[in-house]
């Protein structure tokens, strides 16, 4: 059985092969947050422009504002405004956070290191040339790529367009995301179930796993366990370009989906995976869809998704696939789990501690969802690991919207 790293990377080749040319929208700023640059972007000036102050202090001549001298303040100079003389031998000038260091002057005293008295200003500190100024042009030069393409944009990245004056650009579209929940037993979450029906959460978590992984969700109506209505309900999703589907792919009698997709055409690139839970996941293509069938313990789905679905949507959005993000923790609390699968279980990672440290938490299994609202993250116990004693290094993978 495939390890899920090597699930993973079948999923990005593939996902790759499938990507072909992506279309691109025209958004403005305020819409392009979580959507991938299609464009570059480049910078319309120098940053900074001008040799720009990084404290509130005094601007000086470098060599004049020794330890003990006194200088003259001749005036102030604030954030946005410009002073075009250059600066007096034995002068000072007030000058605020942001604004213009004045010419002939090679450095900021920070106002803490200063006494006034009048118009004298006395230094408590030697000065270094260069000191509290960033040069004009040092973070960038004018006509020089900002943002490439291929990049997300979160908020540093808008931050960048807005201050070049980007305020519209080409992005690539977000790949549609079919959600197509399966089994007898699921009602619409705006309905009373009977006492052994459930309500469908998977619906609602895929949704918002989609976007937050930046796809866009199209959820359709729950199939129940029938050749028919499976087959035209995964119709409708084939006709987006992802298709995710929640259940029916175990071992039990009504587990239909993997048998109806392919007599739907599909191939499969595997159908099961080293993981608990998850084992059961599906990964293929059927006509020009990329096909996930998920497990249905929510869990399970949700555990799934960040594992295999995240790095197809990255291709499909036009960016590169994320790395799994795992992080290194002190176990607190000693684990004993079946070995031969890898263990992805509810934890909670503490950031406080000197050294960060992890503990599962206690769950009833994959169907166990409020389990996971109390965890930040899954601990991963490798598959050839049985028993793990407290104190030992464990890896944790974070949850993608908590951590
Ligand atoms: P399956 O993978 O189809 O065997 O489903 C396993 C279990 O997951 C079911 O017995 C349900 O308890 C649960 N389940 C399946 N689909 C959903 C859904 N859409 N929402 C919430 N729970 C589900
Ligand atoms: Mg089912």
């Amino acid at each position: 059985m495939l390890s899920f790293e090597d699930a993973r990377q079948l999923v990005i080749t593939q996902s790759k092969n499938h990507s072909g040319i992506r279309p691109t929208v025209y958004l403005p700023i305020s819409e392009a947050l979580g959507y991938v640059l299609a464009q570059e972007i480049r910078t319309d000036r120098e940053y900074p422009p001008f040799n720009r102050s990084t404290r509130d202090g005094y601007a000086v001549r470098a060599g004049e504002a020794t330890l003990g001298a006194s200088l003259r303040c001749v005036g102030e100079i604030k954030a946005g405004d410009t002073v075009s003389a250059p600066l007096d031998s034995g002068a000072c000038i007030q000058i605020m956070t942001g604004a213009a260091v004045p010419p002939c002057s090679d450095a900021v005293v920070m106002i803490e290191f200063t006494r006034r008295t009048d118009d004298t200003i006395t230094f408590d500190r030697s000065t270094q040339q260069a000191q509290n100024i960033v040069p004009r042009g040092s973070e960038a030069r004018a006509g020089e790529i900002a943002l490439s393409p291929g990049l997300r944009l979160g908020f540093a990245e808008l931050a960048v367009a807005a201050q070049v004056g980007a305020v519209s650009f080409r992005c690539y579209k977000k790949p549609r995301v079919a959600i197509l929940s399966t089994g007898d037993e699921v009602v619409p979450i705006n309905e009373t179930p009977g006492p052994f029906q459930i309500r469908n959460s998977n619906t609602v978590s895929l949704g918002a796993q989609i976007q937050i992984a930046g796809g866009e969700p199209v959820p359709l109506v729950n199939a129940l366990d029938r050749v028919d209505d499976l087959s035209e309900k995964i119709e409708q999703g084939l006709r987006e370009e992802v298709l995710v589907l929640s259940g029916g792919v175990s071992m039990g009698k009504y587990d239909l989906v993997e048998s109806v997709l392919k007599g739907m055409g599909a191939e499969f690139y595997f159908d099961a995976v080293a993981i608990r839970p998850g084992k059961p996941t599906v990964f293929g293509r059927c006509r020009n869809t990329l096909v996930f069938g998920l497990p249905g313990n929510p869990v399970s789905t949700m555990v799934t998704f960040q594992l295999f679905v995240i790095p197809a949507l990255d291709i499909l959005n036009g960016a590169e696939p994320r790395s799994l993000p795992q992080l290194e923790a002190t176990l607190t609390e000693p684990l004993k789990e079946k070995s031969g699968l890898a263990h992805f279980l509810p934890a909670r990672l503490d950031w406080q501690a000197s050294a960060p440290q992890v503990r599962a938490l206690r769950w009833q299994g994959s169907g166990d969802i409020s389990a996971l609202t109390r965890a930040n993250c899954f601990l991963v116990v490798p598959a050839d690991r049985a028993e793990i004693p407290a104190g030992e290094k464990v890896s944790v993978l974070p949850r993608s919207d908590v951590l």
